[in-house]
Formats: structure tokens, C-alpha cells, sequence
């Protein structure tokens, strides 16, 4: 293989080691922060049912101040009852003192099922706030874990930069400037093996003229059509096949 191949291939895969770190770090800090948004989660629903217990007492002091009213009223007619003359006036006031007695007792029995459902509210809140304590605490100590361990990570990756600072002097700086800009514009992947004339960097056919050349091995080429930089080496299984 051409040497500058080769110091290219080893750079890439230290780049990919990085890479791979990078990614860990990525999924702990993913991890957590999934973890933390479960706890915002429970915070809303904490509020939720708070706003709604304060919507259903509204109706249940609307409702109590009604019956007020309402009790005022009968007792009121039920004192005229004592001063009507003839029997169509009696009938009247009466349907007004039942109907008010009837109105009475279904907003009490509303009033009931509001405080109920009240009770159930904040036995509810007072669980979720449970939950939310302990789910505080454990994320405390996911946290102070995860740091740790993204540290160690930092350690290793630290380790692997180093190399690849080593490594990228054996290059020289223009092959370098294209390697780094290639593998940042192409997903990570600045050289690539061609197989059977494929480049195995956007799977696309090279002319059989090139690949002859590049099995020759002696010169760098650019893939026609990723312009990747192009290498050939048959892997051991592969050619079995
Ligand atoms: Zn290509």
C-alpha cells in the first residue's frame, strides 16, 4: 500500500475511536437529560392538578354562595305562606318553596361530589410530589455519576488526540487539510476502500481504467464521484467469497 495511505488509513482510524467517544459522551448526556425532562414532566402534572382543583373550589364557592341565596329565599316565602288569603297564592308560593328546596339539594349534593373529587385531587398531587422527590434525588445521583463517567471518557479521548496529533505530522499539510475537510464534509469518512471497482464510500462504480491504476497501488486518486481519497485492499474473508 502507498505510504501515505497508510498513515492516512491509521489516522481515520483514530478519528473514528474519537468519534465513537464523542458518542458515548453523547448518549450519557442523552440519557440524563431524558431523565430530566421525565421530572419537568411531573412538575407540569403537579400543576395541572392544581389548576384544576382551583377551577372545581371556584365552582364549589359559586355553588355554596347560590344556596345561600336560595335558602334566604325560601324561608322568605315561607313566611308570606303565613299571610296569602286564597288557595291559587298558596299553590304558587308552595311550587316556589319546592323547587328552592329541590335547587338546594342538588347544588349541595354538586358541592359534595366537588370536595370529593378534591380529596382525590391532592391525594393524587400528594403522590406525585412524592414521586417527584424521589425522582430528584435519584437524578442527583445519576448526575453526579454521569459526570464521572463523561470525565473517564474525556480521559480516554484525551489519550486518542494525542495520537492522532503524532499521527497527523506524518501527513503532509495539504493531504491533511483535504483529509480534515473531506471527512467533514463526508460524513466522517475522508478515505475509502474501493472493492470490485465500488467505492465504498458512496457505493459507486469508478472507470476500470482508474481502478486498474489504483490497484497498482503507487498513486492516490479522488473518487469520480464523492471525491473521497481512494485506496485498494482486498479484505482476507471478502475475497474468499
Ligand atoms: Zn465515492
Amino acid at each position: 500500500m502507498n505510504e501515505e495511505i497508510a498513515e492516512l488509513t491509521l489516522l481515520q482510524a483514530i478519528d473514528h475511536q474519537i468519534d465513537g467517544i464523542d458518542s458515548e459522551i453523547q448518549e450519557e448526556q442523552n440519557a440524563l437529560d431524558g431523565k430530566s425532562s421525565d421530572l419537568t414532566d411531573r412538575e407540569n402534572t403537579i400543576a395541572e392538578l392544581s389548576s384544576k382543583i382551583e377551577v372545581i373550589e371556584q365552582e364549589r364557592r359559586t355553588l355554596e354562595a347560590e344556596v345561600a341565596d336560595e335558602m334566604v329565599h325560601v324561608k322568605e316565602r315561607q313566611a308570606k305562606m303565613m299571610q296569602v288569603q286564597t288557595g291559587r297564592e298558596q299553590t304558587a308560593l308552595l311550587k316556589e318553596i319546592e323547587d328552592g328546596k329541590k335547587s338546594v339539594k342538588e347544588k349541595e349534593e354538586k358541592t359534595v361530589a366537588i370536595m370529593e373529587e378534591v380529596e382525590q385531587l391532592t391525594s393524587e398531587i400528594e403522590e406525585n410530589k412524592n414521586l417527584f422527590k424521589g425522582e430528584t434525588e435519584l437524578l442527583q445521583e445519576e448526575t453526579a455519576k454521569v459526570k464521572k463517567a463523561i470525565t473517564a471518557i474525556n480521559k480516554r479521548k484525551k489519550t486518542q488526540e494525542n495520537k492522532r496529533t503524532k499521527q497527523a505530522k506524518a501527513l503532509k499539510a495539504p493531504l491533511l487539510r483535504k483529509y480534515d475537510k473531506l471527512r467533514k464534509h463526508r460524513n466522517g469518512l475522508g478515505v475509502v476502500n474501493v472493492l470490485d471497482g465500488v467505492c465504498q464510500g458512496c457505493f459507486m462504480a469508478i472507470p476500470p481504467q482508474q481502478y486498474n491504476l489504483l490497484l497498482r497501488g503507487d498513486k492516490l486518486f479522488d473518487c469520480p464521484t464523492c471525491q473521497r481519497i481512494m485506496y485498494h485492499e482486498a479484505p482476507a474473508e471478502e475475497t474468499k467469497k
